[in-house]
């Protein structure tokens, strides 16, 4: 046993949206926290257009970053509710629609810039007391009995009694922490630009299935609306070296024409598509969270959302036992978290990952009777209903 117990009781590794919501809700919560970042999130200024990269948030993750005191800013800042949902399938033309008024709500979720959320979450990690380690690049980290040291790249190193592992899908720390993943790669890429349309958005997520994988178009407050086109990589390939002239007309093809023609584009960027599950969340004095623990596929737009609820979970775990002055580090408490939030994404990333099979089978008759299901589905409000609140978080 060591003579001191480290003076910190949590590191989070990686300052990404989910790692700072993290090091916030601990901190709030009593912990001494450090957050060690390699690289400061850039500001978000008002002047500039909606940066690229936007997510989809649902409610339970509102509900948390409320909680965690920065809702209300990022709100005020920039944010596009969405009231509606309208999922088609190219080949059946069956369509599924969601409004948020007939689940009572003002609306499903928000579109926000992923920048803006992360800086607001950066931004408050001072007055909650977080210890800010940045920049700063992680190298590797060792465990003793009572601490998990993070050697970083400078020569420094960090001690805390438990160590958050949120470097994201790409982590560096999950491997060294013994956990293996599992899934697969999508072998497609996510084309994503902002787009001007000859029709209004009108508050609509719009999202189609083709046969070369989904388009969506999500409303930005602009007026603009966010595509999200995932496709085998070779064909993202050439969907990127059109002009954009070439682009706004294959993106309008893709999408059908809901919203008319694409009139203007942004430059374009995208992202490697896989599915990956940690086979644990949790082993001695180490818990991951975030895409870390789980990557999944964007077409149901939960990524951050599955890590925003891994942090309210962990916060509340580790909350409950500090609380109560037991050792929060106990292999118990830690596998209490990683048994219920493993459970839950395994779930969540199996569904969207068999989604993706049943658009992209294009077995004689399948598309049929895929529209059959899609159009029961529309019409059986309370499974419609239990979709919702299951994506929104509420369930
Ligand atoms: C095209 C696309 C669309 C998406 N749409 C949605 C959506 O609509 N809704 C939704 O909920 N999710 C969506 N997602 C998923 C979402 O973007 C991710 O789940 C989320 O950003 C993951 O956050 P994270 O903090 O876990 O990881 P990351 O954002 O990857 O953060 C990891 C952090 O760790 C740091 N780091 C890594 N290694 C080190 C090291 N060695 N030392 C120090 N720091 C390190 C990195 O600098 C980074 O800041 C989408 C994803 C894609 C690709």
């Amino acid at each position: 046993m060591s003579a001191r117990r480290p003076a910190l009781d949590v590191a989070v590794a990686g300052g990404g949206m989910v790692g700072a919501a993290c090091a916030l809700a601990l901190a709030r919560r009593g912990f001494a926290v450090a957050l060690v970042e390699a690289c400061e999130p850039a500001p978000w200024l008002a002047a500039e257009p909606e940066d690229l990269r936007v997510i989809a948030l649902a409610p339970s993750s509102a509900r948390l970053l409320d909680e965690l005191g920065v809702w209300h800013a990022i709100e005020a800042a920039r944010v596009s509710p969405y009231r509606w949902m309208r999922v088609w399938d190219a080949a059946s033309g069956a369509e599924i629609a969601f409004d948020a008024a007939r689940e009572g709500r003002a609306q499903l979720g928000w579109i926000v810039e992923n920048k803006l959320v992360a800086r607001t979450l950066w931004d408050a990690l001072d007055a909650a007391g977080v210890r800010r380690v940045c920049p700063a690049q992680i190298l590797s980290f060792a465990r003793r009995e009572d601490r998990a040291t993070l050697d970083l790249a400078d020569g420094s190193a960090l001690s805390a009694a438990l160590l958050v592992i949120a470097d994201g899908a790409n982590s560096r720390l999950r491997g060294q922490a013994d956990i293996h993943v599992r899934g697969r790669d999508y072998r497609q890429r996510a084309v994503v630009a902002h787009v001007s349309t000859e029709r209004a958005h009108r508050s609509t997520a719009w999202q189609r299935f083709t046969r070369a994988g989904p388009i969506a178009l999500l409303p930005l407050s602009s007026g603009r609306s966010s595509i999200v086109w995932s496709l085998p990589e070779a064909r993202a390939r050439e969907v990127l070296a059109l002009d954009d002239d070439g682009f706004c007309a294959a993106a309008g093809l893709a999408s059908d024409f809901r919203l008319g023609r694409i009139t203007a584009t942004t430059p374009r960027a995208s992202f490697p598509l896989q599915l990956q599950l940690a086979k644990t969340y949790a082993t001695d004095r180490c818990v991951l969270l975030g895409d870390a623990a789980h990557a999944v596929h964007p077409l149901a737009g939960q990524g951050a959302n599955l890590g925003l609820r891994d942090v309210a979970e962990l916060a509340a775990v580790l909350g409950e036992a500090h609380a109560a002055g037991r050792d929060f580090t106990a292999p118990h408490v830690l596998h209490r978290y990683a048994r219920r939030r493993r459970a839950a994404t395994t779930v969540d990333a199996r569904a969207f990952d068999a989604l993706e099979r049943v658009f992209a089978w294009q077995a004689p008759g399948w598309a049929m009777a895929r529209g059959l299901g899609m159009r029961a589905v529309d019409g059986f409000g309370p499974l419609k209903r239990a979709l919702a609140a299951h994506a929104e978080g509420t369930a």
